[in-house]
């Protein structure tokens, strides 16, 4: 399944360049162009799903395992103290690229993210 008006599918094949963080036959996690905290990154199906309603049973299970795997590596490099993980839906929700995309937003002390 794929979008090709969407620049999460692009970005997740490969063609269009990415600061990537891990790949696998499903997901891309890449840093966030515009970073909420220095380590934001989102987790990206390879499959365009618009957000969580439609995202494939299986996929949905996948990311939250890769999730924890990323939060687990990257607390250690990037030596933050806490992590928030958010995933919107829907405009009204702030979602503004739709594509399902988990945020993995690294939190340090005093600071002063507005979630
Ligand atoms: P949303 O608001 O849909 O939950 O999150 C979309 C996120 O994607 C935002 O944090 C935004 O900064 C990020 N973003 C939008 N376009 C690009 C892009 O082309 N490349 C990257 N790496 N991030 C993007
Ligand atoms: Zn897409």
């Amino acid at each position: 399944m794929r979008d090709d008006n969407c620049i999460f599918c692009k970005i997740a094949a490969g063609e269009i360049p990415s600061a990537t963080l891990y790949e696998d036959d499903d997901f891309r996690v890449i840093l966030d162009l515009n970073p909420a905290s220095k380590g934001h990154a989102l987790i990206l199906p390879k499959e365009h799903y618009r957000n969580l309603y439609d995202l494939d049973d299986e996929l949905a299970a996948k990311v939250l395992v890769l999730a924890k795997k990323e939060v687990n590596k990257l607390k250690d490099v990037l030596g933050c103290d806490g992590y928030n993980i958010v995933q919107n839906n829907e405009e009204v929700a702030g979602q503004s690229v739709f594509h399902f995309h988990m945020h993995m937003i690294p939190r340090y002390k005093d600071d002063n993210v507005g979630l």
